[in-house]
């Protein structure tokens, strides 16, 4: 019967619900003694000018290898901040994303992006941290972005206006990223005045079919503001085609890279400037 049917179904949800919270509790464990263990690992995606195929930064994506099983960070990271583990983990991103930038294949003019969660930009030892991550490495803050999704800026616009202020007095740029996903406006633009805006995937997968007027009129508004553009999760030749058509000066996806570890960006950057006829090192 309907009704049979009926808590036949919420038995299996609430089976459901018990086996999201008893993995959640058990990789919140794990996570607490990830970094002591090795576990952690960074990833890099090169982030290309659409005019003429040169790099212009490398997105640092964190990975977290437990048993074997690469967990991804859309999973680990809320689980992060939800019990309190995110500062460890952001401080351990920036100290290694460093190191390897200190030594890797690119020109000096190539940036890093590192993903902030907005609880770590909130917290009152992280502007004094990043200072002193920078000075240990003699990394220019000139080279250092940090990316802080967008929709959460919405929070506590004040306190994290003021230490979006206070990183770019320091030399270092703000990039807001998935830009468009949140209950943002384009107006937000205007009264965060970050450095960077990026354009979520949703728009560029859609480029065809709507995304396309969303594209353009943040690309419009961002250069009216002096903001760097960048699409996310660029994948074919056809939306490239668009993106240039559109004027977007900056592309990041599968289509020019996946995201890899620091020793593969040599070869990487061989092949590509190759493909771009650009003059590689
Ligand atoms: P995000 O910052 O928006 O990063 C872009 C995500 O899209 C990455 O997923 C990347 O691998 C993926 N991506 C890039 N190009 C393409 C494409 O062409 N097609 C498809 N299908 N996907 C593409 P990833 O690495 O799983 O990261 C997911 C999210 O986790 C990130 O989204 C970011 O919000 C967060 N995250 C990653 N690393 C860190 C970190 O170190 N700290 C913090 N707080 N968050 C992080
Ligand atoms: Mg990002
Ligand atoms: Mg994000
Ligand atoms: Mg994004």
């Amino acid at each position: 019967t309907e009704k049979q049917k009926r808590s036949a179904n919420i038995a299996i949800f609430d089976q459901t619900m018990l086996q999201q919270q008893e993995r959640e509790y058990f990789l919140k464990s794990a996570l607490a003694s990830a970094v002591d263990n090795n576990e952690l690992f960074l990833m890099y995606q090169p982030i290309v000018s659409n005019q003429n195929g040169r790099v212009r930064a490398c997105e640092v994506l964190l990975r977290w290898s437990l048993n074997g099983e690469v967990i991804s960070p859309m999973e680990f990271i809320p689980i992060a901040e939800s019990y309190g583990l995110i500062h460890e983990l952001g401080i351990w991103v920036i100290e290694h994303a460093f190191k390897d930038v200190a030594n890797w294949c690119f020109e000096d003019d190539v940036s890093i992006s590192i993903n902030i969660s907005i609880m770590q930009i909130e917290h009152d030892e992280f502007i004094p941290f990043i200072e002193s991550a920078l000075a240990k490495s003699e990394i220019s803050p000139q080279k250092v972005s940090l990316e802080i999704t967008e929709s959460l800026f919405a929070r506590d616009n004040a306190k994290v206006i003021e230490k979006v202020r206070a990183l770019q007095a320091l030399g270092i740029s703000v990039s807001l990223d998935d830009f468009g996903t949140g209950f943002s406006s384009l107006a937000q633009l205007q009264s965060l005045s970050a450095n960077t805006v990026k354009i979520d995937k949703t728009f560029i997968d859609s480029i065809e079919s709507g995304g396309r007027a969303i594209i353009q009129a943040t690309n419009y508004l961002a250069g009216e503001l002096s903001y760097e553009v960048i699409a996310e999760g660029v994948e074919t030749q056809e939306q490239t085609a668009i993106l240039k058509e559109i004027g977007v000066e900056n592309v990041q996806g599968f289509l020019f890279a996946k995201p890899m570890k620091v020793e593969k960006l040599a070869n990487w950057n061989k092949v590509h400037a190759e493909k771009y006829g650009l003059c590689s090192l």
